[in-house]
């Protein structure tokens, strides 16, 4: 059998598929890992089960995958921060999560600051993702992979917290 030929993800630095491909417009990844994450979305949108922890996988992904700095990136990594931030910290429902997002979006357009990435962005990734063979197996890995990027970021949770306050939870 020929073994497929892997690369370091510029993003996550998970081995990957070494292939030609799309990749995201603003999103630092590789063609390889951007269609590992296309597949477990995939799984997500064909079955409701895996969906219910799909908020987790796409913030865990863009705090995963920094691009260049610029404009959309910094809004970017301090939304997806913000949304892991509302669901691990402060046990928010995840689909009341895109609301926040929004609120926090047209009140802090153009004032969210380009967050310095840690030396680690985390040991779990896209790649451990794909391995979930059940429902339950895909949601603690899931949730596994959120929180550790989350904590990857701890440098800047203070931050985070701040554009947070004064949001009713109940
Ligand atoms: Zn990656």
């Amino acid at each position: 059998m020929k073994k497929e030929k892997v690369i370091k993800c510029i993003g996550c630095g998970a081995l990957v598929p070494d292939i030609v491909g799309p990749v995201h417009k603003y999103l630092g990844t590789s063609p390889g890992c951007w269609k590992l994450f296309g597949d477990i979305l995939a799984k997500e949108y064909g079955d409701p089960e895996y969906m219910k922890v799909h908020r987790l996988t796409v913030d865990a992904y863009a705090v995963q995958h920094i691009g260049v700095e610029g404009p959309q990136t910094i809004q970017s990594i301090n939304l997806h921060l913000l949304a892991l931030c509302a669901a691990l910290e402060h046990g928010v429902t995840y689909s009341f999560i895109p609301q926040i997002m929004n609120d926090r979006l047209n009140e802090y357009k153009g004032v969210f600051e380009w967050l310095d990435p840690p030396k680690s962005l985390g040991s779990i990734t896209v790649v451990d993702a794909t391995k979930a063979k059940t429902v339950e197996e895909h949601e603690k890995i899931i949730k596994e992979w959120a929180r550790d990027t989350w904590n990857a970021w701890s440098k800047h949770h203070k931050k985070i917290e701040k554009y947070l306050e004064g949001i009713d939870y109940r």
